[in-house]
């Protein structure tokens, strides 16, 4: 199944890039993943078979591991059968509108920045770093989150003071930093680099923080092959930048720019994009993605 049909007799809140709201009987949220990629603010018009039911089950394996260090909005996992494997349903969040952002490794916006202006988002870093770099130690760079079509803007961490209070934004601060360290342990094991990634908290009515969304799969982090990893140029990784690639070679006929959407995905490159997300899964969880 590639699109989202609802669920009979629920309200349908919110449609996200990838993922449907409804709100249950009981007032929690069923947040259902779709196999919609989205890439250079656009959501793609082919979708990747299978990719909702892997960052599901991607996320449910990490919330049960990183329960510890965090407690998050997941409260089943019993579902309508046409929507097994790729739904949740989990508490209904007032949430933060900031993209938490921790960054161990320079790469992305981290690296433009740091080339621009010496710091990454605004956070000192030493002289002499490369593309792929570690950082001294995890930074946490929070983003706003933007509009649909729009970019994702970084903010200084006084901007997340502003929006959330001083208490929240330190919280936040904290929370971003402690479950990317344990995260980043947990992947290394498994031969997988951490390189950054974005998470997203709420408050339940009782103000208790709580991790929400998706969480560490590859549409929100960066994940690099451990024994690949060399700064000094990009890095390959197991995410969409396969389909990135495409869209921005002359194969695709598009220019990023033109405001015009991007072509359907060949075969070849939905194919190749399914694998690297089946194999994040794997080598991460090392269960076969069934
Ligand atoms: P947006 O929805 O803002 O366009 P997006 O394109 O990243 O962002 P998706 O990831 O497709 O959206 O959809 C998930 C949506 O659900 C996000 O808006 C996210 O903030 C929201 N969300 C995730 N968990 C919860 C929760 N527990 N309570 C309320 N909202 C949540
Ligand atoms: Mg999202």
């Amino acid at each position: 199944m590639t699109s989202t049909s609802p669920p009979a007799g629920l309200r349908h809140l919110h449609s996200g890039k990838v993922r449907e709201l409804y709100q249950t009987d009981g007032g929690d949220l069923l947040m259902v993943a779709s196999d919609r990629i989205s890439a250079f603010d656009h959501v793609l018009s082919t979708p990747i078979p299978d990719k909702g039911r892997i960052l599901t089950q991607l996320s449910l394996w990490w919330f049960e591991r990183l329960a510890g260090v965090v407690a998050n909005h997941v409260l089943s996992t019993d579902v309508p059968a046409e929507l097994a494997g790729r739904a949740v349903i989990c508490r209904k969040l007032d949430m933060f509108p900031i993209e938490c952002v921790a960054r161990g490794y320079l790469a992305g916006s981290g690296l433009t920045d740091y080339e621009a202006t010496g710091t990454v988002c605004g956070v000192p870093a030493p002289p002499g770093l490369l593309d792929g770099s570690q950082l001294p130690e995890p930074i946490f760079t929070p983003a706003t989150k933007a509009p649909m079509g729009e970019h994702d803007e970084n903010v200084s961490y006084d901007v997340v003071v502003a929006t959330v209070g001083a208490e929240p934004a330190a919280e936040l601060r904290s929370l971003t930093l402690a479950v990317y360290g344990a995260a980043r342990d947990i992947a290394l094991e498994r031969g997988i680099v951490l390189a950054d990634t974005k998470f997203e908290f709420g408050r339940t009515p009782d103000g208790q923080i709580l991790l929400a969304d998706e969480v560490l799969t590859p549409d929100s982090s960066r994940f690099w092959p451990a024994d690949q990893w060399q700064p000094g140029h990009p890095q390959a990784s197991y995410d969409k930048q396969y389909v990135r690639d495409w869209l921005t070679s002359p194969a695709s006929g598009w220019d990023r720019h033109s405001g015009e959407k991007p072509p359907p995905l060949p075969d070849d490159v939905v194919a190749a994009t399914r694998a690297r997300y089946v194999e994040a899964y794997e080598q991460l969880t090392g269960e076969p993605f069934a």
